[in-house]
């Protein structure tokens, strides 16, 4: 007993009382304003050492909370890129909601178990109406359900291993299943297949257009001859919104084909889904609605914070199927009507997601949702025109939200290695690069609820003064070698 009763003295140090738990939520709240407020003039990107940081142990004695909030905020909420920030238009850039992060709070501290059911009703019932929501958003019929996920990757994860096991796809016959997508697809495809076991499949890489777009009429065909020569053509994988350049693959097209063919159709639009819901831009995403799965990230363009990702499958008997595990300790939980989260993918025990989507649209409403997806369509075709009215070589016209563009006659890319390392250095606005049929080009990704008008004002102003700097640099450097020789 007397072991019991020390034990539980030092345990009870894990619920902070009334006063703790006052001056720790004051101070976090003081910080998290000062953070928020000094957004739009703090650079999007900075570099710092985090020695401090690298030097913590995990003690047996705890630390004072400032100690560790000054660590935060010295050596990790200020070096890298400020994913938090406007000036990030690099990579796709994040959301980061105060609002969603209020809803964490309340998730966390009430810690409701949102796996199944039977536990927490309504926290089930909140993350399951917000896939219906989003279902409805992509234009699924009712029978359609999904997974609120970590985010695109474990999405698009989920997705394919519902295709190979709708098929039956196994040892004995995945050498002859055929997978289309193309050069654009984003990485986690290729890891999806890997983890699924479908890189055994015959991969087809369908060349993409000069809008960097699938190339159907090749699609089409590689699918006829991959028929004749009796292969198994089963899943185009299309993109709506390559992370590179935004572009949207024919979706209408490919559905077709689907159709046709009898194969599953999914799309990853991971980033570019959500801009269905800007006005005017509906038509660009005509077929998704007749796809058999989608994904989209809330934790880009519905602005959400990381951590979020959906899947949406059109029947949901195949997701299902897919991950329906009814284990026998678990039977009490059996006989209700709602569709568990933990019988649509890998997780059992999970993060409470539903309410950092829920809490801020209801909180707000979909209007400036909608605007801020409309306004970034517009800032990115503004830098569009802006950067080529500058004298920058551009690509195509955004098909969404990323523009991308390069010092023109550079054919050897040097210049443009130079010019990214400046922005880079810079820092003031977040910018990154990618090399596209060996050309390199710098991406402009407006994507952050926090980009607005000024922000990309800032940007075209830093283009201008570093491609300048690396032009002059250039100009001198190679007069003294020339000099010199
Ligand atoms: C970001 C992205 C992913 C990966 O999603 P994560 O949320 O980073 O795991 C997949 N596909 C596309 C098109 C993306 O833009």
């Amino acid at each position: 007993m007397k072991k019991i009763q020390e034990l539980e003295k030092i345990a009870r140090q894990l619920e902070p009382d009334m006063e703790t738990r006052h001056h720790i939520s004051r101070d976090t709240n003081t910080y998290i304003n000062n953070f928020v407020d000094s957004l739009p003039v703090s650079p999007g990107y900075t570099t710092g050492n985090i020695n401090r940081l690298k030097s913590m142990k995990v003690g047996e004695e705890g630390k004072p909370f400032e100690q560790l909030l000054d660590i935060l905020g010295n050596e990790v909420d200020a070096v890298g890129i400020n994913s938090a920030s406007g000036r990030h238009m690099g990579y796709i850039p994040g959301g980061g909601l105060w609002t969603s992060a209020v809803a964490d709070m309340l998730a966390a501290a009430v810690n409701r178990y949102a796996g199944i059911a039977y536990s927490s009703p309504g926290a089930v019932e909140i993350g399951n109406q917000m896939i219906r929501w989003l279902a409805s958003v992509v234009g699924y019929p009712e029978a359609a359900h999904g997974n609120l996920t970590s985010g695109g990757s474990v999405a698009n994860l989920i997705a394919i291993k519902a295709v190979r096991d709708h098929y039956g796809i196994n040892a004995s016959n995945v050498e002859r299943s055929v997978i289309y997508f193309t050069e654009q697809v984003h990485h986690c495809i290729h890891k999806a297949l890997h983890m699924t076991g479908l890189y055994e499949a015959v991969l087809r890489s369908v060349p993409v257009d000069e809008n960097y777009r699938m190339d159907v009429k090749i699609l089409r065909k590689q699918i006829e001859e991959d028929r004749h020569m009796g292969l198994n053509p089963l899943l185009v994988v299309a993109t709506a919104g390559t992370t590179d350049t935004g572009a949207i693959d024919p979706l209408d097209k490919i559905a077709d084909i689907c159709e046709k063919y009898q194969m599953w159709f999914h799309i990853d639009a991971a980033y570019g889904g959500f801009f269905v819901l800007a006005e005017g831009a509906e038509n660009r995403f005509k077929g998704m609605e007749r796809s058999d799965s989608v994904v989209m990230d809330p934790h880009k363009t519905l602005f959400i914070p990381y951590g979020s990702g959906v899947v949406l499958v059109r029947d949901r008997n195949t997701l299902l199927a897919s991950n329906s595990h009814k284990a026998a300790y678990m039977k009490d939980a059996y006989g209700l009507d709602e569709i568990d989260p933990a019988d649509c993918g890998p997780e059992l025990s999970r993060h409470f997601r539903g309410l950092r989507m829920w809490l801020p649209l209801h909180l707000h409403g979909l209007a400036p949702f909608k605007a801020a997806l409309e306004e970034k369509l517009m800032l990115c075709r503004y830098f569009y025109e802006k950067a080529r009215d500058s004298g920058f070589e551009t690509g195509k016209a955004p098909d969404l939200s990323v523009a991308v563009f390069r010092i023109p006659d550079d054919p050897d890319n040097s210049r443009n290695k130079k010019f990214i390392r400046a922005l880079h250095e810079d820092g003031r606005v977040f910018l990154s690069s990618t090399t596209i049929r060996e050309k390199l080009w710098i991406r402009c990704a407006v994507v952050s609820f926090r980009t607005h008008l000024q922000e990309i004002d800032l940007a075209l102003e830093m283009i201008k003064e570093n491609r300048d700097k690396v032009l002059s640099e250039g100009g001198r450097s190679s007069v003294r070698i020339a000099g010199e020789n």
